[in-house]
């Protein structure tokens, strides 16, 4: 019976839960967008953070890149990590998004990290781009290794050809920065203190590369190679 009885507490577990997290203020959208699910704070929010999420899908998909699991988007007033500095995350154990909404991203100027200057709601379209690209840059390595700064290179790379030329320019005019000639300029400490320079080189680099699913591939493969450079 003791066997049993704990058979079926096993059994009782997962459902317990997964009715738990159901009931917590939000709403969840499975969206149109395969493996795509969404929790956020009304229906509204939902389906337009599903509709970011189709535009991004289409976009990673016509450069090579793919997704086979399910990732969950949190859109949330505060993040699990990196509250103060950080707007978005992917985590890529949990295989999870998680955004600030962008009523809460049109209070904290401050926080906007490498673009301050742009719209919330273009921000915030961009945003998901980022870290859905870090999510099928994942699968699409298929057990591959790339360091960290590779991953930010193509997750920036593929955040600024998403924008409206418009807006891609003025992000372009602010960092002020030359096609590097080389990925070598490319490091962690750049990430960390000049963000906005490390996305808008990454942009340059990659259209210099062709800007196409073989750059992207290049990456992936080591082709184009990436450094890890420490002081
Ligand atoms: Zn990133």
């Amino acid at each position: 019976m003791r066997l049993r009885a704990a058979l079926l507490a096993s059994l009782l577990a997962p459902v317990w839960s997964a009715a738990g997290a159901d009931e917590r203020a939000g709403y969840t959208l499975t969206c149109a967008t395969p493996h795509a699910v969404v929790h956020a704070a009304d229906e509204a929010e939902a389906t337009d953070t599903c509709a970011a999420v189709a535009a991004a899908h289409a976009l990673l998909s016509a450069f090579g890149l793919w997704n086979d699991a399910e990732i969950r988007i949190e859109v949330a007033e505060t993040l699990p990590v990196g509250q103060g500095y950080c707007v978005a995350m992917y985590d890529s154990s949990a295989h999870s998004v998680h955004l600030l909404s962008a009523h809460c991203l049109e209070g904290n100027p401050g926080r906007l990290g490498p673009f301050p200057d742009l719209p919330v709601e273009i921000l915030f379209d961009s945003l998901i781009v980022h870290e859905l690209a870090h999510a099928y840059v994942d699968a699409s390595l298929e057990g591959r290794a790339l360091l960290r700064v590779g991953h930010e290179y193509l997750a920036y790379a593929l955040q600024l050809d998403a924008m409206d030329a418009g807006d891609r320019a003025r992000v372009l005019a602010e960092a002020s920065v030359e096609v590097p000639a080389d990925t070598d300029v490319f490091s962690e400490a750049l990430i960390g203190f000049a963000p906005l320079s490390f996305a808008a080189m990454a942009w340059l680099h990659f259209r210099a590369q062709g800007g196409n699913a073989g750059a992207v591939e290049r990456v992936l493969t080591g082709e184009t190679p990436f450094y890890s450079l420490r002081e």
